[in-house]
């Protein structure tokens, strides 16, 4: 049971100098200092329970997401957490919907990223005081109280609320067997972390023998800054992990439409299962022409227009008939 009104929120901007070893660096973001803003928010009650939440960030500007969260605190300030969890969705709203600070979103950059912090920390206090983590309040949860935490405005066209509730409902049948299975077994995942644009040929390598000594069995490669470059570092990170295993690739935005197809035609020898963000986020027209050159398998073509970053839903409603037609 939730409990108590909340009496504080704090954000603090927090930077790492991951750009001095070139960590995390892609064809766009070639000195990234990965960082946060983070976001502290306390109760009234006696339990001394705080909920966490961060947004992402590369450095430079996380200064104005924390403006933002400022912006927002409003919002969570003196709520009875027992409200927020009862109407969840109408928290969410007036947090996407303030009358002002809406026009400079809504739901998209600076305003998303600090409402995603709120929300975050949010959740997290949520489930720490009903003892679980989060995805294990989200696993526990009844269907009908899960997709009422969800704003279905812009996207009912694509996906009702009832069309959700369906979905989760059928997904209840062998839902403790999978949970069996993933707290067993793990989730799947991939690794980015010795392919990043900034490392030399020695530390790919390097880092490369010890994912594949870890049970890594699917590797993501940054590429999209010089053809060349990534030919041989492609090259030699299939020569090291096999035909078997997978291999990912994401220009990061890097590429026009006709570039892409291009330089895709050339790195589709190293059978990669998808290429991530080829072009900007928002050409949904330039994702579709992309995914339907003949040069990609139809995994590829599938996964590519899956991939997307930051996908909102409206992004998602698009992207969904782009790839049927
Ligand atoms: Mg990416």
């Amino acid at each position: 049971m939730v409990r108590g009104r909340i009496s504080r929120l704090s954000v603090r901007d927090v930077r790492f100098p991951t750009s001095l070893g070139g960590h995390g660096a892609d064809a766009m973001h070639t000195d990234p200092d990965y960082s946060a803003a983070y976001v502290v928010i306390e109760t009234d009650a006696e339990d001394g329970i705080k909920g966490c939440g961060i947004t992402f960030t590369l450095g430079k500007g996380t200064e104005v997401v924390v403006c933002a969260v400022n912006a927002l605190a409003h919002h969570v300030l003196n709520k009875d957490l027992k409200d927020i969890v009862g109407d969840f969705r109408g928290f969410y709203r007036q947090l996407t919907s303030d009358g002002q600070l809406r026009w400079i979103g809504p739901e998209k950059g600076v305003v998303h990223l600090a409402t995603a912090a709120v929300l975050n920390a949010v959740w997290d206090l949520w489930a720490k005081q009903e003892g679980k983590p989060v995805w294990k309040l989200l696993v526990d949860m009844d269907p009908r109280m899960l997709v009422s935490c969800i704003d279905f405005r812009y996207i009912t066209d694509v996906l009702t609320e009832e069309d959700a509730l369906e979905i989760l409902q059928k997904g209840q049948i062998g839902k403790k067997e999978r949970e069996k299975q993933m707290l067993a077994q793990g989730y799947p995942a991939y690794t980015t972390s010795c392919a990043w644009l900034g490392y030399s040929d020695d530390t790919l390598k390097q880092l490369c023998a010890q994912a594949l000594k870890d049970g890594w069995t699917r590797f993501k490669v940054k590429v999209g800054a010089d053809l060349q470059d990534d030919m041989r570092r492609c090259q030699i990170i299939r020569d090291m992990i096999g035909p078997e295993k997978t291999l990912m690739m994401d220009a990061n935005q890097r590429w026009d439409v006709p570039e892409a197809v291009e330089w895709m035609s050339k790195l589709a020898k190293f059978k990669p299962l998808w290429i991530e963000e080829p072009t900007s986020p928002d050409d949904i027209l330039g994702h579709a022409t992309i995914s339907k050159d003949p040069g990609y398998s139809t995994e590829m073509k599938e996964e590519s227009v899956k991939k997307h970053q930051y996908p909102d839903g409206e992004v998602w409603k698009k992207l969904l008939p782009a790839q049927e037609n």
